[in-house]
């Protein structure tokens, strides 16, 4: 019999979502009425249409491809040049970043895990908590860890808590490590870094040849002039950071597929014999080994968010659901609650009344306001004591949830 990989069985059984739908199935079940009356604020999707402008750069690249004449088959694995030098352009003309330090991806879901097959074993990780999942997970498949304990930590990762008190950014380990897993504005707590706090990362990656994987998946949506949109804006990191970013979330793109990875020249890791080797070059060739590229019409649909119509819709996406998380802030705020992000990031973060904690508030939110919202502690221990409730909505949804909040909640 063909021997497994025996690392999927540390994995803890995805807990976090079938959790939640297992209560709201049970809530609905036994409350027939309130079931239509729920809203899903939980899950990081977005919900509003595709910008015009990327539906007809899309439809025009079916058109070509629908004609011998202009048919094209496999494309180049790192990504078509129109969108590579779009992308240099437009996110990194200030930081000097080229268009072939850009590779294309169908998702910063899969580049943050399969960036784990160009490092080798041994390597100390270090992970905030709470955190995206997928960070954990694919280190966990990887071999990277050990088992997990009964708080569902696992064996051999450095966890960096991040709370109110250090603003949701992790102090600097003592100890050294050589991969770090950063995200800002983050994903749940909406929290972003300052300068000076990515300097002091970028400062220590330096002094302990160590790697920050920089996830920026939500760049856009930063508002204030003096946040950070990238790494690469710290002096330093093109020798010590990868830099994630994806068009879901700006372009509207979780259903359509595209996002890429930037790694400089400059990034070296250490091969066993000691010598140094360029991070670049392994990713590029590991692109050419495991994937054929993302598709020509989504790569021409994702040129289309820098066009001039392009980058006006967007803008409206980001004021749109920047203007839900305001409200949402806002709500929470009135009826006392202590409220974090949803300024520079789609996800507003909440601390639990008193007393309560992040699953109670998920029952009392659902039971109370039929409002889903998602716990805190389902992202990580250090999440205890918080819930996220996400921007990503219609209008009129969030205005109704603003309503049930003040008056069933207050
Ligand atoms: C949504 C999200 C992404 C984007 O993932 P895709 O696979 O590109 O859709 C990346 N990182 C975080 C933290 C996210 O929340």
């Amino acid at each position: 019999m063909a021997r497994i990989n025996d690392n999927f069985l540390k994995l803890k059984a995805g807990y976090l979502f079938p959790e939640i739908a297992r209560r709201v199935n049970a809530y609905t079940e036994a409350n027939a009425e309130a079931a239509g009356r729920l809203i899903r604020c939980g899950i990081g999707d977005v919900t509003e249409a595709l910008p015009q402008a990327v539906q007809k750069a899309m439809h025009d690249a079916v058109d070509e491809l629908g004609e011998r004449g202009t048919f094209r088959g496999y494309g180049p694995e790192q990504g078509y040049d129109f969108l590579r030098e779009a992308i240099a352009e437009n996110q990194f003309a200030s930081v000097g970043i080229s268009a072939d330090e850009v590779f294309i991806s169908d998702g910063s879901k899969c580049d943050t895990g399969n960036i784990l097959d160009i490092f080798g074993p041994g390597n100390k990780i270090a992970i905030t908590d709470p955190v995206y999942p997928v960070y954990v997970d694919t280190n966990v498949m990887a071999g990277n860890t050990g088992e997990a304990d009964a708080n569902g930590a696992y064996g051999g990762l450095v966890y960096l808590p991040c709370t109110s008190e250090n603003d949701f950014v992790p102090a600097i380990p003592e100890e050294k490590v050589d991969l770090i897993y950063l995200c800002y504005p983050n994903n749940p707590t909406g929290a972003t870094a300052t300068r000076a706090q990515l300097e002091a990362w970028v400062d220590y990656a330096k002094e302990n040849d160590a790697i920050i994987l920089y996830d920026a998946a939500y760049e856009a949506f930063v508002q204030e002039s003096d946040v950070p949109k990238s790494i690469f804006e710290i002096d330093g990191a093109k020798s010590c950071a990868i830099e994630f970013r994806s068009f879901s979330k700006n372009g509207g793109f979780t259903g359509v597929r595209c996002a890429y990875t930037v790694i400089p020249k400059d990034l070296m890791g250490k091969a066993e014999d000691g010598s140094e080797v360029s991070l670049h070059q392994l990713w590029s060739r590991r692109h050419s080994t495991k994937f054929n590229g993302a598709s020509y019409p989504v790569q021409r649909g994702a040129a289309a968010v820098f066009s001039p119509e392009g980058k006006a819709e967007v803008a409206a996406l980001v004021e749109h659901y920047m203007g839900n998380a305001k409200l949402l802030r806002e709500a929470c705020e009135k009826i006392g609650l202590t409220v974090f992000g949803g300024v520079n990031a789609p996800y507003v973060w909440v601390g639990c009344p008193e007393g309560v904690d992040s699953w109670g508030m998920f029952d009392r939110m659902l039971e109370q306001a039929q409002v889903v919202i998602t716990p805190g502690a389902g992202f990580g221990a250090a999440g205890e004591g918080y819930f996220r409730i996400s921007a990503f909505n219609s209008r009129e949804n969030v205005e109704e949830v603003c309503r049930r909040i003040a008056e069933n909640l207050g």
